[in-house]
């Protein structure tokens, strides 16, 4: 469920016409609903009540400002994999003690400016990252929290570009060698070991890779406790999936019935980081048909959105459902929705049956608020597109539209031109 919906077959988000919005920000643009946004987060933090928890949205997923601050005034923590999103969530109200740090290649200054903000604990994700961590923290007279992010090697039966947890991936640390690598730490003089982490991928649509890789890890757990070392956070990683087509995700409380239920007694927090599944179905992308024309084979409706403002269709072959902002009737056509880009790979649907567009139709492509706009470029020297968070009868440009000169901000001309 979801606050986009027609009412006299007019498209709203919440109680907002998305006309309305359209006139005043002009198209493209994002829009976010506040209530879906709210829900989906109750709904997955409170699947989880029966066990100490944290619930760590993936910045990477959406890391508006206005997002992440909702967030956090639901208690939530964040998942952050740069600088640039510890900064965000600090701004955002995030409290660093609420803050786990991922990724396979953090950058020494990135490391201190997570220590110094004396953030909850580092993922770890390699022997030469822990000896890094170390160095940074003795040099900043500190301690390290870490967790090891061990590779749990499951399927997730998902697109291989977004797979992440199986040994043929760059993430984590081989089980044989998770051992030997906590041991490691134990001597190490500046780190304290207060976890262990997991991600098995993203857009996952079956509890049951979650819980081969829950099982593993507690059998690693277990290991840990003979070698004196003991674990306050279990850190799950994210991935849930969500509906873009005709995907039947588990509803957050079954993905959490089944956790809870392999967890069994714990004596320590769980983590979780999810991503898409708060924010996927809580945003839309709007885009304006410019023009429609056929080839000998195909019909094709240019949209002044393009590849640049939402990969996933280009990059992982994605599919987003496309809904007229206004229904009208129409005969149905099957046709290619594509954008400006130079770019034979600048599509946002291919032989999609759609109602007839004409110029100045709108669209909504659905399901856009995981990695739209934080997967956003400016290709083509096209200016990034706002964001709207709409709630209620209220609506909010929670990022302005991209201008020219911002285009070229910080571009200049050397003298020896
Ligand atoms: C991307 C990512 C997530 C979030 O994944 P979703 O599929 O959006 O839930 C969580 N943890 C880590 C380490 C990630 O890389």
């Amino acid at each position: 469920m979801h606050h986009f919906e027609y009412r006299d077959n007019e498209m709203f988000c919440e109680d907002v016409p998305i006309l309305k919005i359209a006139k005043e920000v002009g198209t493209p643009f994002y829009i976010y609903s506040h209530a879906t946004l709210t829900r989906h987060f109750s709904a997955f933090d409170g699947a989880f009540n029966e066990v100490p928890h944290l619930v760590c949205f993936s910045a990477k997923a959406n890391s508006n400002l206005a997002v992440l601050n909702l967030f956090a005034t639901l208690g939530g923590g964040l998942d952050i994999v740069s600088g640039g999103e510890l900064y965000r969530g600090l701004k955002a109200g995030v409290l660093p003690e609420k803050i786990v740090y991922s990724g396979v290649g953090k950058r020494i200054d990135e490391i201190e400016y997570a220590l110094k903000s004396n953030i909850l604990m580092f993922n770890i994700e390699s022997f030469q990252e822990l000896e890094t961590v170390n160095r940074c923290a003795e040099r900043l007279n500190t301690r390290a929290r870490i967790a090891l992010r061990v590779n749990p090697d499951v399927d997730p039966k998902t697109h291989p570009y977004i797979s992440t947890g199986m040994k043929k991936n760059k993430f984590g640390i081989n089980r044989e060698v998770a051992i030997s690598t906590y041991k490691a730490a134990q001597k190490l003089s500046n780190i304290d070991i207060v976890g262990i982490d997991c991600h098995v991928g993203s857009q996952l649509t079956e509890t049951a890779p979650f819980v081969d890789a829950l099982r593993k890890v507690k059998g690693l757990i277990t290991d840990l406790e003979k070698l004196g070392i003991h674990i306050q956070y279990l850190d799950l990683g994210g991935g849930l999936g969500i509906t873009y087509d005709e995907e039947v995700p588990p509803h957050p409380d079954d993905y959490a019935r089944a956790i809870v239920q392999e967890l069994g007694e714990i004596p320590f927090t769980l983590i979780l980081e999810p991503g898409r599944v708060i924010v996927g179905n809580a945003g839309v992308l709007v885009t304006k048909c410019l023009y429609a024309k056929k080839s000998d084979k195909k019909n094709f409706v240019i949209v002044d959105a393009a590849m640049n403002d939402l990969a996933r269709p280009s990059l992982y072959d994605a599919y987003h459902a496309i809904q007229p902002v206004i229904q009208r009737k129409r005969p149905p056509f099957v046709a290619d929705v594509v954008g400006p880009i130079c770019e034979s790979g600048d599509f946002f649907a291919r032989d999609r049956k759609l109602p007839k567009c004409e110029p100045g139709d709108l669209v909504a492509l659905m399901s856009a608020g995981a990695y739209g706009f934080a997967m956003s470029s400016n290709y083509n020297s096209r200016p990034r597109i706002p964001e709207v968070m709409v709630k209620g009868d209220r609506f909010h440009v929670v990022r302005e539209r991209e201008t020219y000169e911002t285009l070229i901000q910080g571009e200049s001309l050397p003298s020896f031109l």
